[in-house]
């Protein structure tokens, strides 16, 4: 639970934070501040409870991000667009990674008859347009939780099918192998799983790789942090390592 100011709060986890990251590693900020290289560019929604960076165990400096409301990718939203645009063209990130995720608010909104109000319908007509497509499939699952994680697969089918006819990410598909993926978020135990959308067939990111980077000493890893297990990244995968 955070005190009574959350925004006082967070200014001195801030400091609590870059203190640690700078005695961890004296040399983090400075190689932060000399420029980025992200290779991935992360597609997710705005809910608090998928911070990409913090749920694939990652840096300030990997992920190159745009977020929205249901991870909507929308051809004529200029904010995605541009996001991509720069992304792909310019930073030439190896990875676009679409996230969905289970209990998405506007997945529940979209498979609601109410109108949620002001400029929210607009955006999520596309997630609506869905729901009527899909209608028999959605009607025919009777748990509301498993029905609003269907609905959110299938946006982030559409949405993979979006990205794959950018222009730009065509192009960097063709030339220089530029991967794309579909995943989906599961609040509940934490995981990202691939859809199998995109470029990727079958790939797998995230706890499925089975533990064939549980660490053996170092080996070229970073060790990132935990008191009761620590996160190790090699060049051949991450692992959770139990103490
Ligand atoms: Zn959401």
């Amino acid at each position: 639970m955070l005190p009574q100011d959350p925004f006082a709060y967070a200014l001195s986890s801030n400091q609590a934070w870059a203190g640690y990251k700078g005695h961890q590693n004296p040399e983090f900020f400075n190689k932060l501040a000399a420029g980025q290289s992200p290779s991935i560019l992360w597609l997710g929604c705005s809910d608090s409870r998928c911070p990409e960076t913090t749920i694939l165990g990652l840096q300030p400096g990997d992920v190159f991000t745009h977020r929205n409301i249901a991870n909507i990718v929308s051809p004529t939203d200029i904010n995605t667009s541009a996001v991509i645009e720069y992304a792909v063209a310019h930073i030439k990130v190896k990875h676009v990674v679409l996230c969905g995720h289970t209990s998405c608010g506007g997945a529940a909104a979209a498979l609601s008859d109410a109108r949620v109000g002001g400029v929210l319908d607009t955006w999520l007509t596309p997630l609506r347009a869905l729901r009527a497509a899909h209608r028999d499939e959605l009607d025919a699952i009777a748990d509301d939780k498993a029905r609003a994680a269907r609905i959110a697969e299938l946006n982030v089918e559409a949405g993979v099918a979006v990205l794959m006819a950018n222009a730009t990410i065509r192009e960097h598909v063709e030339d220089r192998g530029l991967q794309v993926h579909g995943t989906l978020f599961d609040i509940a135990s934490g995981r990202v799983r691939d859809l199998g959308f995109g470029t990727s067939k079958g790939a797998k990111m995230g706890a499925d790789t089975g533990g064939a980077g549980i660490a053996g000493g170092g080996g070229g890893g970073e060790v990132v942090r935990g008191r009761h297990a620590r996160l190790v990244f090699r060049t051949d995968g991450a692992a959770m390592q139990v103490q």
